[in-house]
Formats: C-alpha cells, sequence, structure tokens
C-alpha cells in the first residue's frame, strides 16, 4: 500500500539512523541511505566515491506532540571516470516530496475533529495554507435522493460581527447536521440604524425588493410564530395569497412549494422536536464558530461542517 511507503523505508536495512533532535517546537529526525557501489548514468562505470550530501526534508507525523521532520541527507555520488556528479537512487521515496502520505491521511483525520486549521498547522508543521488544500480534496456533497422523515432548520449568525446569517438544515432525530446555507437577510428589528438606512435606499430603488422583505418578515413574525397546525394552515394560506399577490417571480416556486406540502409543512408544527434539538445545536453551532475562525470562503467551511458530522 503507498501510504505504507515510509514505514517500510524506515525500517528497511538500507538506512542508517544519524541523529534525533529534539528541540522545544519540533523533532527532526536524520537519516542516511547505506553507501553502495552505484552505476554512472553517463558512462556506466561503476563508482562509490561521495561528492556530497544534499538534506531532503519530508513532514511527518508528529512524535510526542510536536512536528517531526525527517531530513534525508542525500548522497551525490561523483564518477571517478567521466566525472558526472548524481544523486544515489532511492527505491521508497519520491524524489520532490515534501510531506509523507501518512502525514496527509493524519491531517484528515485531525480535521474530522473539533479542532480549527490553525491549531492542526502548529501540531503537523504543515501551513494552514496545505491544510486548507487537504480539506479541498474531500468530497462531502449530501445525498438528496432520501430525506429524513423530520428535518429541522436553524438559523444563526456568523461570528465576525457581521450581518450575515447562515441557515442550517437538521435531522433531529438522528441529531446529524445535512447541509448549511447561506443567509443574506437578516430580521429587521435586528439590524443597526446604519443597515435599516441602507436597506431603505434598497428599497426606494426596487418595490419588488421591498414587497419581498415584507414577505419575508410577515412569514417570520405570523407563520413561523404559530403554535399548531391549525393556526399555522390559517396563516400560511393569508401568507400564500399574499405571495401570489406580490407577482413576484421569485415568489411563484415558493408558492407553488409550498402549496404541493401544505399538510407536511403545517402539521411539523405539531411535532414537539424543537426545543430540546434546538438547545444540543446551539451548542455545537457555537464549536463550529469556534472552528470557523479564519474560514473567509463560506463552502470551505460549510465541507468542514459536513465532513466533522459525516
Ligand atoms: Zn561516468
Amino acid at each position: 500500500m503507498q501510504g505504507n511507503y515510509i514505514t517500510n523505508f524506515l525500517k528497511s536495512e538500507d538506512i542508517i539512523w544519524e541523529d534525533i533532535i529534539e528541540n522545544d517546537n519540533r523533532i527532526e529526525l536524520y537519516i542516511k541511505m547505506k553507501q553502495k557501489p552505484h552505476i554512472c548514468p553517463r558512462c556506466g562505470e561503476i563508482t562509490s566515491k561521495i561528492h556530497d550530501y544534499r538534506v531532503q526534508r519530508i513532514k511527518d507525523v508528529p512524535l510526542f506532540g510536536k512536528p517531526t521532520v525527517i531530513g534525508l541527507k542525500k548522497r551525490r555520488y561523483v564518477c571517478k571516470h567521466c566525472g558526472k556528479k548524481f544523486y544515489e537512487h532511492i527505491d521508497y521515496l519520491p524524489r520532490y516530496h515534501r510531506m509523507t502520505n501518512r502525514l496527509s491521511i493524519y491531517i484528515l483525520q485531525q480535521l474530522k475533529k473539533q479542532q480549527s486549521m490553525k491549531d492542526i498547522s502548529e501540531v503537523t508543521g504543515v501551513s494552514i495554507t496545505t491544510v486548507m488544500r487537504l480539506l479541498d480534496t474531500i468530497g462531502v456533497e449530501p445525498d438528496y435522493k432520501t430525506l429524513p422523515e423530520i428535518i429541522s432548520i436553524y438559523k444563526f449568525k456568523e461570528n465576525s460581527g457581521g450581518r450575515k446569517y447562515h441557515c442550517i438544515i437538521v435531522d433531529p432525530k438522528e441529531r446529524k447536521i445535512l447541509d448549511i446555507y447561506k443567509l443574506l437577510l437578516a430580521k429587521y428589528d435586528t439590524l443597526t440604524t446604519e443597515q435599516k438606512e441602507e436597506l431603505e435606499v434598497m428599497f426606494w430603488y426596487s418595490d419588488d425588493l421591498r414587497i419581498a422583505y415584507l414577505l419575508k418578515e410577515e412569514f417570520n413574525d405570523k407563520v413561523l410564530k404559530c403554535k399548531n397546525s391549525k393556526e399555522a394552515k390559517i396563516e400560511l394560506k393569508r401568507w400564500i395569497q399574499l405571495a401570489k399577490e406580490s407577482k413576484i417571480d421569485e415568489f411563484k416556486r415558493c408558492v407553488q412549494v409550498f402549496n404541493r406540502w401544505f399538510e407536511e409543512i403545517t402539521n411539523a408544527f405539531d411535532i414537539p422536536y424543537t426545543n430540546s434539538v434546538t438547545e444540543g445545536y446551539n451548542n455545537k453551532i457555537k464549536v463550529l464558530k469556534r472552528l470557523a475562525y479564519g474560514y473567509r470562503n463560506f463552502y470551505r467551511f460549510r465541507k468542514r461542517i459536513l465532513y466533522c458530522n459525516a
């Protein structure tokens, strides 16, 4: 297996352990290959004359909680016959390798835990960019062919103090996060004066936007506040009527979906699922927000959350 090559390499008879240096912030393992006769790649003569050494540094999994580097002292031979200088041949190791495969696997395992990318970078000695690059290689797209019996949707505010909201979709029965979206519009009464003024200016330019925003507020204040399915049926019917009258294209699809799933949506108001599960997820989201620190890219943040919950 490819992932084990470094283990095999370090165990092999061809290796000479030169030195182990433990600093405050990292461990360095120096090794070199046993000297043996090499065939000159230019003229074919056999030589075992050493010209010099160059150190190839390969980051490996942390030892004793410290970043660890293997310093492979690669030998250059020189041909006594034609003067050609060449590196010794090493079976086990790709020439330009900067980190071991088992370190990549280790980082992917750490990404599954609730640790920030900064912590992972510090303990392994690789850059945050490298951690991000590894995260980018993971596929976590949810499978929407089947949906759970019950789904819950929560809104939470991004950590950075902005007005961006995220919306998180949860399977409350399995206590599993299904997906996470960006939400653009915040509730009107949570906006600052300045943000309200900005919104007013936007509304002044667009009637559709004003109506859309009012519909959203109406939905939050009336429909979502219903205490049971009976109330919800009345309020949702009223809201669908308002949305239809708005004649805004974006709401057409929304009206269709609400009509098609009318019974399911309104029945959800009778299911006593919400509070306890929300509490649990609030804690989880707090952890995620801490993890999210440094995620400028929403899609990467989403991927991390889905990966941690897979
Ligand atoms: Zn030669």
